[in-house]
C-alpha cells in the first residue's frame, strides 16, 4: 500500500485518471494538498428550492425541474441562444443559456436539473424566463449546501465534489493543525451559511501570515547581510540645501525626510518607496536625498522612464544643485557619447534614462539611486544597477498611488513613506464630464482661458500601442482643433513616434507658451511640469484606466491658477462609467487607487505581466486587506520575540509561496 501524503499527485485518488490529473493542472491544482485548498467560488443553497410557480422577476433563484423541450437559436450577428423549458409540478419556466450552444447535448427532454440564475422578463415574449448563471444535473445528491468551484472544461461539479471528498477523507487527517482542518472542511462541506466567511477568514490569514512571515525574514536577512554606507549628515548641509529653496517643505515633506535621513546614516542600504500624488513635491526631496550623498563624496543617480523626463529631471536638478556646487549630468540614449560617459564619470548627480544603466557606463563611487516611477523598470535593468553600486541607498518614488494593501503585499519589504498633502495653495482641479452634446460649451470655456493667458492639454488616447491608427486620431485631433476651432490659437501636437528633440522643440514651444494647446497621445501622462497650463482635455475617457486618468489630470494644476479637467466621451460598460464617477468624485489619488483595484482587481491594476502578484490560495488582498494588516503585525513580533520558531514555519510551512516571494525578491529590489 502506498502512503498518501499531502504533496502526493492527484493521480493516486481513485477516480482521477491521466485526463482529469491533466485537466486539474490546468487551474493550478496537482496535489492533493491543492485539492484540500481548491475553496469554492460561491454556494448553492439547496435547502429553499423555490416552487417555480413562487419564482418572480427580478430576483436571484434556484429552481428545480424536468427538461420538457430545448430550442436552440442562432441570431444574425451569430449568437447563440439556448432555451430550456423547465417543468416542477407546480409550472414551467424557460431557462435561457447564451453562447452555449454544445450543451444541447447535455439537454435531453426528461432530465432533471437544478439551475439558478436572475428572474427577468423576456424582451421577446414577455414571459418570465431565468438567465441562467449555473446550472447541473440532478443526481439525486442531498447536499444542503452546494459548493460551486471554478470549473474549467472537462470539470463537472458533480466529478470535482466527488473528488474533493475523497481528498478530505485522505488529506484532512495529514494536516497537523485542526483549525486548519476544520476550516477547509466547513469550506467544502458547510452545514450552515454561517461558517463559510468565519473558515475563509481563517485559512486566508494563516496564509497572509505565512507570506508576511517570508517578506520579513527575507528582508531582515538583506538588512543583515548588506553592509549599506553609513552617510554622515550635517545639520548645516540640511539647512543649506533647504534656505536655497523659494518655499518651505511641507510637514509631510519633512517627515519623510526625517525618514530617509535615518536610513542613510543606519549603515543599512535604504529600500524605500516614496508615495506621493502628483505635484505633491517628491523631486525636492530626491534633491535634497542627493546632495546629502554628495556632501559624502558619493554619486547619486537620477531614473527617469522617459527621454522626456529624464531631460525634465535634469532641468530641475541643475535648478536645485547647481547653486550648491554640484555638478549635474545627463545621459540618455540620444546623448550617450565617449565624451559624455566621462562627464558622467566626474559628476556628483547623474540623471538618465535606462541607458545609465549599460555596461559602459562608468561611475565612481554610487551612494544613491533614486528611481522615478518604478513600475517601468523591469527586473533585469534593477539588477544592472545593483551591479553597479554596492548596495546603494535607493529610493523609489512613485505617483502611482499604490493602495495600502497591494503595497504590503507587492512591496512589503519596502519601506514606505508616503507624501499626504499637497503644498499650501494648490486647488482641487475641478472636473467635469463632457458628452459630445455639451462639447462647444467647453470648447467656449477654453477660448475663454486662453485668452486669459492660460494653456491647454488635449490627450488622446492610443488604441493600440504605437499603431498608425493612434497616430491618426491624434494627428486629425490637432487638424480639427487648429483649422475648425481655434484658429485664431496655435495648435500643437506631440507624440511617441517624434525623435527626442523634436519632441523637445515642441515641449519647449509649450512651456513658452507659442502653442496654446497641445495635443498629445499619453507621452505626457507622467511628470511633464507646465504651470500655466490649466485646463486638461481627455478624449475617449472612457478608453483610460481610472490610474491613467488621474495622472492625467495632474498635469494640470501645477500653478497658482485654477485648473479644469474635462473628460470627454461616452463611457458604455458599467466599470467605464465608475471611472468617470470616481474622477467627478475625488482628487484624491489614493481613494482613486482604491476604487481602480476594486474595479480592475490587482493583476489587471498593475500589468500582469510582471505585477509579481502572488498567487494567494484563499486570501484576496482587496476583499482581505485588514487581515493583511493583522497577519503583518502578528509576523513582526514573531520575528522579534520568537526568531528560531518564525524561520522554522516559514521553512516548513512557506514551501508553496517561496515562487512568489523570489518573483517579489526581484520586483522589491533585493
Ligand atoms: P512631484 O515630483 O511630487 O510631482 P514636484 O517635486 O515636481 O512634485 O513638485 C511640484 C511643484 O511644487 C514644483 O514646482 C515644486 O518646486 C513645488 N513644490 C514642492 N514642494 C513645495 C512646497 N513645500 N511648497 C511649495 N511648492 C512646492
Ligand atoms: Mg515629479
Amino acid at each position: 500500500m502506498s502512503i498518501i501524503k499531502l504533496e502526493t499527485p492527484l493521480q493516486y485518488l481513485k477516480g482521477v485518471g491521466p485526463r482529469l490529473a491533466a485537466i486539474f493542472a490546468k487551474v493550478g491544482v496537482r496535489t492533493i494538498e491543492d485539492l484540500l485548498y481548491f475553496v469554492p467560488r460561491a454556494y448553492e443553497d439547496r435547502r429553499n428550492l423555490l416552487p417555480i410557480v413562487k419564482v418572480r422577476p427580478n430576483e436571484l433563484v434556484v429552481v428545480k425541474g424536468d427538461i420538457l423541450r430545448v430550442e436552440s437559436q442562432r441570431t444574425r450577428s451569430r449568437f447563440s441562444v439556448l432555451k430550456v423549458y423547465l417543468s416542477d409540478k407546480t409550472a414551467t419556466i424557460q431557462a435561457v443559456w447564451f453562447n452555449q450552444p454544445y450543451l444541447t447535448k447535455l439537454f435531453r427532454r426528461g432530465v432533471r436539473l437544478i439551475v439558478s440564475g436572475k428572474v427577468e422578463y423576456s424582451q421577446y415574449d414577455g414571459l418570465l424566463q431565468l438567465q441562467v448563471r449555473d446550472f447541473e444535473i440532478d443526481t439525486g445528491e442531498t447536499l444542503p449546501i452546494v459548493p460551486k468551484y471554478h470549473l474549467t472544461e472537462g470539470l463537472y461539479p458533480k466529478k470535482l465534489r466527488a473528488v474533493i471528498a475523497s481528498a478530505l477523507a485522505l488529506g484532512l487527517p495529514l494536516l497537523t493543525d485542526e483549525k486548519i482542518r476544520a476550516a477547509l472542511l466547513a469550506l467544502h462541506q458547510p452545514k450552515e451559511l454561517t461558517v463559510i466567511e468565519p473558515a475563509r477568514q481563517y485559512l486566508a490569514y494563516e496564509e497572509l501570515f505565512l507570506f508576511q512571515l517570508g517578506i520579513l525574514l527575507n528582508r531582515q536577512r538583506y538588512h543583515e547581510e548588506l553592509q549599506g554606507k553609513v552617510l554622515a549628515i550635517a545639520e548645516s548641509d540640511r539647512a543649506e540645501f533647504q534656505a536655497s529653496l523659494s518655499f518651505k517643505y511641507t510637514a509631510a515633506q519633512q517627515r519623510v525626510l526625517e525618514e530617509i535621513v535615518v536610513d542613510l546614516r543606519s549603515g543599512r542600504p535604504m529600500n524605500r518607496l516614496l508615495q506621493g500624488d502628483v505635484g505633491s513635491g517628491k523631486t525636492v526631496i530626491a534633491a535634497e536625498a542627493a546632495y546629502l550623498t554628495v556632501r559624502n563624496g558619493l554619486q547619486a543617480i537620477v531614473l527617469a522612464p522617459t527621454e522626456i523626463l529624464a531631460n525634465q529631471h535634469y532641468k530641475k536638478m541643475t535648478e536645485l544643485l547647481k547653486p550648491l556646487k554640484c555638478r549635474v549630468a545627463l545621459l540618455t540614449a540620444a546623448t550617450s557619447s565617449e565624451e559624455q560617459r566621462a562627464k558622467v564619470f566626474k559628476a556628483d548627480v547623474i540623471v538618465g534614462t535606462h541607458a545609465l544603466l549599460e555596461e559602459n557606463v562608468r561611475l565612481r563611487e554610487l551612494g544613491l539611486v533614486v528611481i522615478d516611477e518604478q513600475h517601468r523598470f523591469g527586473v533585469h535593468q534593477r539588477a544592472a544597477l545593483i551591479k553597479k553600486g554596492s548596495a546603494p541607498h535607493t529610493l523609489v518614488m512613485t505617483a502611482t498611488p499604490i493602495p495600502r494593501s497591494l503595497a504590503l503585499t507587492l512591496y512589503g519589504d519596502l519601506d514606505r513613506s508616503v507624501i499626504d498633502e499637497l503644498p499650501p495653495g494648490r486647488t482641487a482641479i475641478k472636473t467635469y464630464y463632457v458628452p459630445e452634446s455639451k462639447r462647444s460649451g467647453a470648447n467656449d470655456f477654453i477660448r475663454h482661458k486662453i485668452s486669459e493667458g492660460r494653456q491647454v492639454f488635449v490627450v488622446c488616447p492610443l488604441v493600440e500601442e504605437s499603431s498608425e491608427l493612434d497616430l491618426k486620431a491624434a494627428e486629425g485631433e490637432a487638424e480639427r482643433l487648429q483649422k475648425q476651432v481655434f484658429p485664431e490659437f496655435q495648435v500643437g501636437l506631440i507624440h511617441g513616434r517624434l525623435k527626442s528633440d523634436e519632441k523637445e522643440a515642441i515641449m519647449k514651444a509649450f512651456l513658452k507658451n507659442k502653442l496654446q494647446l497641445l495635443v498629445s497621445t499619453t507621452v505626457i501622462e507622467v511628470g511633464i511640469d507646465v504651470p500655466n497650463a490649466t485646463v486638461m482635455v481627455i478624449e475617449h475617457a472612457e478608453r483610460f484606466g481610472l490610474a491613467q486618468l488621474h495622472q492625467l489630470r495632474g498635469r494640470v494644476g501645477r500653478g497658482g491658477h485654477e485648473s479644469y479637467c474635462f473628460l470627454i466621451g461616452n463611457p458604455k460598460t458599467e466599470i467605464a462609467k465608475a471611472r468617470i464617477k470616481a474622477m467627478l468624485e475625488s482628487t484624491d489619488g489614493f481613494k482613486i487607487a482604491e476604487e481602480d483595484l476594486r474595479l480592475r482587481g490587482p493583476g489587471e491594476m498593475l500589468g500582469s505581466r510582471q505585477s509579481g502578484l502572488p498567487d494567494f490560495r484563499v486570501a484576496d488582498i482587496i476583499r482581505d486587506e485588514k487581515l493583511l494588516q493583522t497577519a503583518r503585525a502578528a509576523a513582526r513580533e514573531l520575528i522579534e520575540k520568537e526568531p528560531e520558531i518564525a524561520r522554522h514555519r516559514w521553512e516548513s510551512q512557506g514551501e508553496r509561496l517561496k515562487n512568489s516571494q523570489e518573483k517579489l525578491e526581484h520586483t522589491a529590489f533585493n
